[in-house]
């Protein structure tokens, strides 16, 4: 007997159909004699439209507010995936993050698990029932409902299965598995058998947004056994997240390619070369509680030098109002420009490690294509770009095929 976490996405529980699928699937895994822990998400499109509706009553929605509205979608999934389960004789059992008693820090629409409280879910599990949890919602010490960010239902998902010490945390989704990059751009990716943790957290940070990022650094930190697969067919196991001890084979050198049109590029112009000006540009946007992702600084030659950086494109024009009305005059720099046409391509892969010539190859698959690269970041396991946004299905394209990743299943 197994103690299993299965976590299903908007799209798998988008209608009442869909909703009886996924009981299917969990009474043959309680039939089987697991106990079943079931994360929901809302009901795809939901989440968006509940933040529409947010928007029309008040422009910029008070995110306590905010969070009371959009944490509802899962709260109607849960008692109708329930209600399946006991339409086909298993006894099951629903709880909102409250319920449960996922304890979040205070960050409303962006909170983090703290704790959760495995009290009732135990005896529930125990008393032979499978129990129905919300995702993407928890409360914080004060009492209040919060959420974890878009697409957080997944990492309720992995932080119960980590609380509870499950045997595997289940994902499942409307693709099967974790492809090289998004199917849905470049219908010829290929799913892979496994992807290091590592692998996984940077495909997510750069944007591949399959899995929440916090969901993999939930399977990191507790070494979750996690895997990602389609609710739609049963064909193959889908992906699983491995930590690096346990492959033995020789790596590819690229694993994957992600992107993500999230950000914005703002540039300082004409700012003095001096000690302490990255502070003067930088420190006003971390106050605003702006996170800033890519920067480049030039050196100078004649004691003035551009500065730019990037930041969530849901933030740009904060940023810009800052740049311009505070960074600007403060450090007396020529002009502020920005951008938010911008997307970032990320190359990702355990074998760069151990093989040169991998940005080369990049830059110059991009430049055979006549496409201009703004900024460029490395890490160990990543190389990334920023392109302008037009050109960004050209470049995943392109660079899938100079990388040899389109074609058959890699094993
Ligand atoms: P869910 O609602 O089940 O959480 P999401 O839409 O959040 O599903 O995530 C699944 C989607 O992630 C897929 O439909 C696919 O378009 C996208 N995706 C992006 N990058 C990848 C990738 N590398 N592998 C698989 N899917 C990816
Ligand atoms: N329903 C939430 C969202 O759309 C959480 C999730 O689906 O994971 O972001
Ligand atoms: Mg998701």
């Amino acid at each position: 007997m197994a103690l299993i976490v299965q976590k299903y996405g908007g799209t798998s529980v988008a209608n009442p159909e869909r909703i009886r699928k996924v009981a299917d699937r969990v009474a043959r895994f309680h039939k089987a004699g697991h106990q079943i822990v079931v994360v929901v998400s809302a009901m795809s499109g939901e989440t968006d439209k509940l933040i529409k509706l947010a928007k029309e009553v008040q422009a910029t929605p008070d995110p306590r507010e905010l969070d009371v509205v959009i944490a509802t979608g899962e709260q109607v999934t849960i008692g109708l995936t329930a209600m399946a389960l006991m339409n086909i004789g298993i006894p099951a059992v629903s709880y909102t993050g409250l319920q449960v008693r996922i304890l979040t820090d205070e960050a409303h629409t962006k909170a983090r698990i703290l704790d959760i409280d495995q009290h009732n879910m135990r005896a529930d599990l125990d008393a032979g029932k499978v129990v129905v949890v919300a995702g993407f919602q928890g409360v914080n010490a004060a009492g209040h409902i919060t959420t974890l960010g878009r697409g957080g239902s997944d990492t309720t998902g992995v932080a119960l299965a980590a609380a509870l010490s499950a045997d595997e945390c289940q994902i499942y989704t409307d693709v099967d598995g974790v492809y090289t990059t998004d199917p849905r751009v470049v219908p010829e990716a290929r799913r892979l058998e496994t992807i290091t943790f590592e692998e996984m957290l940077e495909m997510a940070s750069m944007g591949s947004k399959v899995l929440q990022i916090r969901s993999v650094e939930f399977a990191g930190k507790y070494k979750v056994k996690l895997r990602v697969l389609s609710s739609f067919e049963d064909k193959n196991d889908g992906t699983l997240i491995t930590f690096e001890e346990d492959r033995k084979m020789e790596q590819p050198i690229i694993s994957g390619i992600a992107f993500n049109r999230d950000e914005a590029k703002l540039s300082i112009l004409g700012v003095p070369d001096r000690p302490g000006i990255a502070y003067s540009i930088l420190g006003p946007i971390g106050e605003a509680n702006i996170d800033v992702d890519m920067i480049i600084q030039n050196t100078s030659v004649d004691g003035l030098t551009d500065f730019s950086f990037t930041v969530h494109r849901n933030e740009f024009d904060k940023a810009m109002g800052i740049a311009n009305n505070q960074i600007k005059p403060a450090i007396q720099a020529r002009d502020v420009h920005g951008d938010n046409k911008i997307c970032k391509v990320s190359l990702v892969g355990v074998g760069m490690r151990t093989h040169a010539g991998v940005a080369s190859k990049m830059f110059s698959t991009l430049a055979h294509e006549n496409i201009n690269i703004q900024m460029i970041s490395t890490s160990e396991i990543k190389t990334s770009v920023v392109i302008d946004e037009k050109y960004m299905e050209l470049a995943v394209r392109s660079l899938h095929r100079a990388f040899e990743l389109d074609g058959p299943l890699a094993s």
